[in-house]
């Protein structure tokens, strides 16, 4: 059962285009058994990244009623899905796909938290601050190679309130695209463990969407989990958006964060539908190459009983199954 960090396909069917690389007919056959569908609300100027350096300022932010609007949407998007919605772990089941509902970008939230709780009650488990652009609650990263993610200002006052509301709901709070400034504000402040749903490892391709050394440490210490991004522009150490790229790639980037944080804190966090991935993989039908390509690699058995002793601290960390479950 592959439980996904991170899927645009709600983005794709709002717009009333084709999937790229998350066919659901084939999904299931593949091993994906869902996992974090985005809400997320789009801006102009996304990297194509051809050549390096390249550096894409922050777009503009995106105000509330209009986020909101979007995001409404989008959520009808995915009630017209013919897959189930998690609100714990045990909605996972066999057989079937299901959503994590997860907002990339807290636009529609209202900076004073009015309606946080109606998206609970809608279903909403997992918040990213920001999707790189600012907003009333934190700042992320813009997309720059070379670049240290260290690119600004940490989180507002409402980003504090933010991420104290959802420790309280039980909703968890996403760190990829957030600047360090924040990422290390909300480190100080949750009382959860630490999740980037889609980021890599900066010392293997120095993107300033990927993760130090510290902030992988800090992940681990935290009991938390990181989601490895399949975008070719985060894997490969030159950082272009190259689709002739191996899925060897993102092997890499799991055997790093294995070496680093241990087996229990790494899951998949394909982006697809979001980003450029390797024309190998190809989308969700590839998976069972990587599972085999990972399995070549001699994983060891006793990875999975690590997975099964992972205390359970958090009610949306639960909805999070870790890659290893794959690989005996
Ligand atoms: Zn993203």
């Amino acid at each position: 059962m592959i439980v996904d960090g991170h899927n645009d396909l709600l983005l794709h069917l709002w717009r009333g285009e084709p999937t790229l690389h998350l066919d659901l007919d084939v999904a299931l056959a593949a091993g994906f058994s869902g996992g974090f569908f985005a809400i997320y609300i789009p801006s102009p100027n996304r990297p194509d990244p051809s050549k390096t350096p390249y550096e894409v300022p922050l777009p503009a932010p995106i105000a509330f009623e209009e986020a909101s609007r979007i995001a409404n949407e989008l959520f009808d998007e995915l009630c017209a899905l013919p897959i189930a919605r998690a609100t714990s772990v045990s909605d996972f089941r066999d057989g079937e796909i299901t959503a994590i509902v997860h907002m990339e970008g807290a636009e529609p939230i209202a900076a004073d938290l009015s309606n946080l709780e109606e998206w609970y009650g809608r279903g909403l488990r997992s918040i990213g601050l920001v999707w790189s652009r600012a907003n009333d609650f934190a700042e992320g990263v813009p997309f720059r190679y070379p670049s240290s993610p260290d690119t600004g200002t940490g989180l507002s006052e409402a980003g504090r309130a933010l991420v104290r509301a959802c420790n309280h709901l039980g909703i968890l709070v996403d760190l990829s695209h957030l600047n360090e400034a924040g990422f290390w504000d909300v480190a100080g402040l949750s009382q959860a463990p630490l999740v980037a749903t889609h980021s890599n490892a900066h010392a293997l391709c120095a993107a300033s969407r990927n993760l130090t050394d510290a902030q992988l440490d800090a992940i681990c210490d935290s009991n938390g989990v990181v989601g490895v991004n399949f975008a070719v522009m985060f894997l490969r150490e030159d950082g272009l958006a190259v689709a002739d790229t191996p899925i060897t790639e993102i092997v890499r980037h799991l055997d790093y964060f294995v070496q680093r944080m241990g087996v229990d804190h790494v899951a998949f966090g394909s982006d697809f539908d979001g980003a450029e991935i390797s024309a190998e993989l190809g989308g969700v039908a590839g998976l069972p190459k990587l599972i085999d390509r990972l399995r070549r690699r001699g994983r060891r058995e006793d990875h999975t009983r690590q997975l099964a002793a992972r205390p359970r601290r958090h009610v949306a960390l639960d909805l999070h199954l870790s890659v290893s479950d794959t690989l005996t």
